[in-house]
């Protein structure tokens, strides 16, 4: 059997097409678009690819979206006074702080800036005040990645309620609000981590398998029951080619592309995984860009929330 392919990128596509009414209606009411800002601290490659792509999807979007780029050097106080100067700003709606800030700003600095975000311009969902509405169900900003998991399942009509959903990861951005918006769908939740014990067999249990561990192509055949739902959240770039030829032995044209770009993209999920699994989100083109469709709808909702 191989797996239905779980289109991410047109998923995307129709969330952001539904914006656009709601962007109109905002502008009237405001007299101007949804207003992002992005903040990038450092020159982190990865994180300067994210946040390219968030800027030209808010500006394809019409929203009114804006970079504010601080150098590798800057402390966290600076930081915290962009976010305060944003914070006290009428003409911003959501704020986005780019994960990761630089090592030298010290281990609790993310949770500073969370801390420090107003919840009402939190459109990353990571503020605690966001954390506690999420896990009592209360109306706010889920973190962008989990949520569009949720949305790629209702549009691909694969009913949760009553489903064994098992999620591989814990972590505050992916794994937990995760296993708590498939709990709100009535899921049946496990969560795993790096502790649990005979990870195989508790993941084969899972009707719905959430992998988001940040390990290449971890997830293999003998994690997947036969048609079960499988969500690869993981993004890890291969820039071996004896990593790639034995992860893609059977997807020539992936190992072509490695030897065309001297990288390629692969997730927390073995692509021989489709071959067991009923559907599958492909990586690229799954989780990626549900992610940043998510981020445009946080932001026009923080906008519609103003008074
Ligand atoms: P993270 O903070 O590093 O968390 C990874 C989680 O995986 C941890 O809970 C860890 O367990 C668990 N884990 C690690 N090794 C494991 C093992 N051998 N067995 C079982 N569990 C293991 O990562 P994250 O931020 O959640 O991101 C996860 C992945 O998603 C990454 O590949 C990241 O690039 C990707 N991501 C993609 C998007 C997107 O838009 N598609 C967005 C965000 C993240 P412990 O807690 O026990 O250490």
């Amino acid at each position: 059997m191989t797996a239905r392919i779980l289109d991410g990128k047109a998923v995307a596509q129709q969330i952001r097409n539904e914006l656009a009414a709601r962007i109109e209606a905002v502008k009237a009411r405001l007299g101007r678009p949804p207003a992002l800002k992005l903040v990038l601290v450092g020159d982190d490659p990865a994180s300067q690819v994210y946040v390219r792509s968030k800027l030209k999807t808010a500006e394809d979007e019409g929203m009114a979206v804006t970079l504010e780029h601080l150098p590798a050097s800057a402390t966290l106080k600076e930081t915290l006074a962009v976010v305060q100067r944003c914070n006290a700003d009428p003409n911003v709606d959501g704020i986005l702080v780019q994960s990761p800030l630089p090592k030298a700003m010290g281990p609790n600095a993310e949770r500073e800036v969370f801390d420090t975000i107003d919840p009402e311009k939190d459109v990353d969902g990571f503020s605690p005040l966001s954390a506690g509405r999420l896990v009592q169900n209360r109306d706010g900003f889920a973190p962008c990645t989990p949520a569009g998991v949720i949305e790629l399942l209702v549009r691909a009509n694969i009913a949760m309620e009553g489903q064994h959903a098992v999620v591989i990861g814990r972590s505050d951005i992916v794994g937990k609000p995760m296993a708590m918006l498939l709990l709100h769908r009535n899921a049946t939740v496990t969560i795993c981590h790096s502790k649990t014990r005979d990870l195989p067999s508790v993941a084969r249990e899972a009707d719905i398998l959430v992998a988001a561990i940040g390990r290449p192509a971890f997830v293999t055949p003998a994690f997947v029951k036969p048609g079960a739902v499988v969500i690869d959240v993981g993004i890890n770039s291969i820039t071996k080619l004896e990593d790639a030829q034995r992860i893609f032995a059977a997807k020539p044209e992936r190992i072509a592309a490695f030897q065309r770009r001297g990288s390629v993209l692969v997730g927390d999920v073995h692509p021989d995984a489709a071959e067991k699994a009923g559907a599958i989100t492909p990586v690229p083109g799954g989780v990626g860009p549900l992610t940043i469709a998510m981020l445009m709808a946080n932001t026009v909702k923080a906008a519609e929330r103003r008074n």
